[in-house]
């Protein structure tokens, strides 16, 4: 059974929705059209307090690629708090980062010690609309530090001040939107899901007008890099062959190393960037994600999800839900996620498409060839969601008629309003033994359209060659018993924003942080939102 999507959820941009999560759609998806300052002021020279050894190759790269600023001092920083494993894995000192100098530096107060403040130069299409001009308004990159694993990330500051990239806006950011970043990406990881991280959230101790005075704040965010589609489409879109090569170069040595070895390296660049988005769409989708705002400026090149703004996590299943305020045609909806990847994965073949010509000898050879890397990105999503959606029931092998069998969990799910990650929790204690159905059961509406399921699902797992233990242990890694939910997120925003009462934040990082166990006395946590608790829209707060 396939699901029934009314058109209002439709792409408006004519990419077409899926009509099975699991199998290609009549119309091959999506065949995409290819068509064709101020100087730094360094305020200070005796802050020396937390040591990164920053080595920052990106703010070497030519000018055009960045303006020079430095944050914009806020009046009373304080540490909300610091990501201590993700310092320590980063090579940082958690506790210098904690001391007075420490927070100065990451509230952008003081230049540590190697910093080269950039804001970055970038493009992109918003809801379908291109402007050729974004780039960071309010985020600074103080640097890049090499991990304890060897990888090169991105320290950036978010909320830190006006650049020249600012338009409009006043370059802050209030407290509740940092809160929210820090608890979801931080629950992103601890899902298994790439990301961008959080360091650390501190107040500001100035207040950010938004439609009411709200307490400022400043969010250091972490990222294998903050290079994004619309990075390429910046230098695209003025015909700036040079820097669009240099970026493309820099971006494969940095993410995709690999592809230099290949004939035609660009080439093999995109086809990494559409196998990497494929998959983490495909992720998001296995756990209920919603991104809310997928526009070419929020595609990170390295595969991370990235800018958690209206984001959120589904409660009952309903492959057209929609939160974000200002969504209002459903673009980004649950069920468009992989559709809207691929129109952005287009934009970005589109910006390196010279590249692609001049290393395939010709216009029509390089048509040909970025039409076949995008050919690549629905069956290898609608792989990684079978996969993962055959785990999350329990079976490790796929067989033929497993796709229906998927789908029609899911359609009975969305008919019958059950709780995306409940029911998929539940089931891992119904794998182990039927006695526990009733917990399935008791989250469909009407519980008897969960047992004509099940029956089939069981004859199915005894054709699964694993043993019970090893089949219920597995389900339990891949089905979060904890998310952050959207209730529990917004009880956590406003202690904090109106009381500055950071205990729930703390007590709902600590939870989802480790989504995967039980963790007794906290069920709570687990529920979904009573009626009178439900957020059925989220908004930007930028
Ligand atoms: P976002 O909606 O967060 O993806 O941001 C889209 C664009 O708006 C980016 O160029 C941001 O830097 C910019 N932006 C968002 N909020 C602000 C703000 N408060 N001040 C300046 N620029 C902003
Ligand atoms: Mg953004």
């Amino acid at each position: 059974m396939a699901f029934c999507v009314s058109r209002s959820f439709l792409d408006p941009s004519g990419v077409s929705w899926t009509a099975s999560p699991f199998r290609p759609s009549n119309r091959p998806m999506a065949p995409p059209e290819l068509h064709e300052f101020r100087p730094a002021d360094p305020h200070s020279d005796d802050a020396r307090p937390a040591h990164f050894n920053f080595d920052n190759s990106y703010a070497r790269l030519p000018d055009r690629f960045y303006a020079r600023v430095n944050p914009t001092r806020v009046s009373d920083p304080n540490l909300v708090k610091i990501n201590t494993e993700l310092a320590q894995q980063l090579g940082l000192d958690p506790e210098s980062l904690a001391t007075e100098e420490g927070v100065e530096v990451l509230a952008g107060n003081k230049i540590a010690n190697g910093s080269a403040p950039i804001a970055m130069a970038y493009a992109g299409h918003q809801f379908g609309y291109f402007v050729p001009q974004l780039g960071d308004g309010r985020a600074i990159l103080l640097g890049e530090v090499i991990g304890r694993d060897g990888n090169r990330y991105d320290v950036q500051l978010k909320g830190s001040g006006r650049t020249p990239f600012s338009r409009g806006g006043d370059g802050r950011a209030a407290l509740g939107p940092v809160l929210r970043e820090y608890i979801v990406s931080e629950a992103m990881h601890a899902l298994g899901v790439p990301t961008t991280r959080t360091l650390a959230a501190v107040t500001a101790g100035d207040r950010v007008m938004r439609e009411l005075p709200l307490p400022g704040a400043v969010l250091t965010r972490v990222a294998s890099s903050h290079i994004r589609v619309g990075t390429f489409q910046y230098f695209a879109a003025r015909r700036d062959l040079d820097a669009t090569r240099l970026l493309a170069d820099y971006t494969i040595g940095r993410h995709y190393p690999d592809a230099v070895q290949q004939p035609h390296p660009y080439r093999s660049f995109l086809d990494g960037v559409v196998a990497r988005q494929a998959r983490l769409i495909a992720q998001w989708m296995n756990l209920g994600f919603v991104h809310g705002v997928m526009n070419t400026d929020n595609t990170s090149i390295a595969g991370e999800t990235i800018d958690y703004g209206p984001c959120a996590f589904l409660e009952e299943y309903h492959p057209g839900t929609v939160f974000s305020s200002i969504d209002a045609n459903g673009r980004y909806a649950y069920g468009n996620q992989a559709s809207a990847a691929l129109w952005n994965l287009a934009r970005l073949a589109e910006a390196i498409l010279p590249l692609m010509v001049e290393e395939s000898g010709g216009e029509d050879a390089a048509m040909t060839s970025a039409r076949e890397a995008l050919a690549a990105f629905e069956p290898k999503f609608l792989q990684a969601r079978r996969t993962g959606f055959l785990h999350k029931i329990g079976l490790s092998a796929e067989l033929p008629g497993d796709d229906p069998l998927c789908e029609e969990l899911l359609a009975r799910m969305a008919a019958q309003r059950a709780d995306f990650t409940l029911t998929f929790r539940t089931l891992c204690g119904a794998a182990a033994d039927p006695a526990h159905d009733a917990q399935v059961r008791s989250l469909f509406a009407d519980p008897a359209a969960y047992d004509g399921w099940a029956a089939e699902w069981r004859g199915r797992l005894r054709e699964d060659p694993r043993r019970p233990e090893e089949r219920v242990a597995g389900m339990r890694r891949v089905n979060p018993a904890f998310i952050p939910r959207n209730h529990l997120v917004e009880e956590a925003l406003t202690a904090a924003t109106n009381r500055l009462d950071f205990q729930p934040f703390e007590r709902l990082l600590d939870v989802v942080s480790c989504p995967y166990e039980d963790q007794p006395g906290r069920e709570r946590y687990m529920q979904p939102a009573r009626p009178d608790e439900r957020v059925l829209q989220t908004f930007c707060g930028t």
